[in-house]
């Protein structure tokens, strides 16, 4: 990882596109693993830096899903939730929306009540003790299918957590039509819940027109592919659409070739609403102000620059109005005092 810039360091952040079980840093996994002996994730978090390293995106997948194997207990879900919202105190991130897929807990057998209790429990918890908001978007496992989705909603809509703002969709995209999840958007929204789905990740423009259209997209996670339709653009650009755009991920993932070809500049450039974001950070070697870094040297922004993408994401966010208004405040007065020449 780049050294981050100090100013990104300092500067206070809200992180709109970041996964639960994929923010498990090694340490937080060694602890679970060590809670877990029987699991073959390696305890010693020194170890776990080569067991992170993956050699191609079917590896990631495997040791994703074995880090997911490690939650059992809500107990688990509890310690993985606040030590998450530990490694983002550090970074200054102020708010972070966390995609929790309940269904992959509730399939192994966490009871449904226990995990809403332990997410909620460490939620309030890491805002009294560390400063740090933090809000749920469930999202639905694609490739889990339609069985998957049905629960996902039925578990948002029967426990509705008080911190669940958003509903998603996640996993691959080609082969899974984003349309096909209509109904169950439907009923989020009429809900009260923000749609949010990944869509044009790794698939081209239609998949995010087919997100806007049939599930009703507020923000879409990546958009990468949006650059190759104009209209696109256009349309995000004029309705304020935010793009959740996560650099080093696209580049794990190879949804993006080469980083100093990352469509983020085309993006900025059409108007449009963009926001940087971690996805899976500790797994993708990265973290909040690492993409930060990176966005800022691809986009040449300055210290006012940052600070106007870390307003991005504020606006784009589901935070009520005194909550942005606030953290935009935080931003603007971080910023000032840093640029002061000293001695006044
Ligand atoms: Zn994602």
């Amino acid at each position: 990882m780049t050294d981050p810039h100090p100013f990104i360091a300092g500067l206070p952040k809200a992180e709109l596109h970041v996964h639960h079980v994929g923010s498990a840093s090694p340490r937080i996994v060694a602890e679970l693993a060590a809670r877990h002996p029987d699991s073959k994730v390696p305890t010693d978090p020194e170890a776990l830096v080569d067991y992170f390293t993956f050699t191609d995106f079917a590896h990631f997948i495997e040791v994703y899903l074995s880090v997911v194997d490690l939650v059992r207990t809500p107990e688990d879900v509890r310690l993985l939730t606040f030590e998450v919202a530990r490694d983002m105190a550090r970074q200054n991130i102020r708010y972070a929306e966390l995609t929790v897929t309940p269904f992959s807990s509730t399939r192994r057998g966490i009871p449904e009540a226990g995990f809403m209790e332990a997410i909620e429990d460490a939620r309030k918890a890491a805002e009294a003790e560390l400063g740090v908001v933090l809000r749920w978007c469930f999202d639905i496992p694609g490739e889990a299918g339609l069985q998957s989705a049905e629960e996902t909603v039925r578990l948002a809509v029967e426990h509705r957590p008080e911190g669940l703002v958003s509903f998603g969709l996640g996993g691959p995209e080609i082969g899974v039509d984003r349309p096909q999840f209509k109904p169950y958007f439907d009923r989020a929204i009429a809900e009260g819940l923000h749609s949010v789905p990944h869509a044009g990740e790794t698939t081209g423009p239609q998949t995010i027109w087919d997100a806007l259209t049939a599930l009703r997209a507020e923000r879409i996670g990546h958009g990468t592919s949006s650059v190759r339709d104009p209209k696109l653009l256009e349309h995000l650009a004029e309705h304020r659409i935010a793009l959740e755009v996560c650099p080093t991920s696209n580049i794990a993932t190879r949804a993006v070739t080469d980083i100093e070809r990352h469509p983020i500049r085309e993006m900025v450039r059409a108007g449009v609403l963009v926001t940087v974001n971690s996805d899976d950070p500790p797994m993708f070697g990265t973290d909040l102000n690492n993409e930060y870094a990176v966005a800022a040297r691809l986009l040449e922004l300055d210290e006012r620059g940052i600070a106007d993408l870390a307003k991005n994401a504020v606006e784009a966010s589901f935070l009520d109005p005194t909550g942005k208004r606030k953290l935009a405040e935080e931003i603007d007065t971080y910023t000032a005092n840093w640029l002061r020449p000293p001695g006044r």
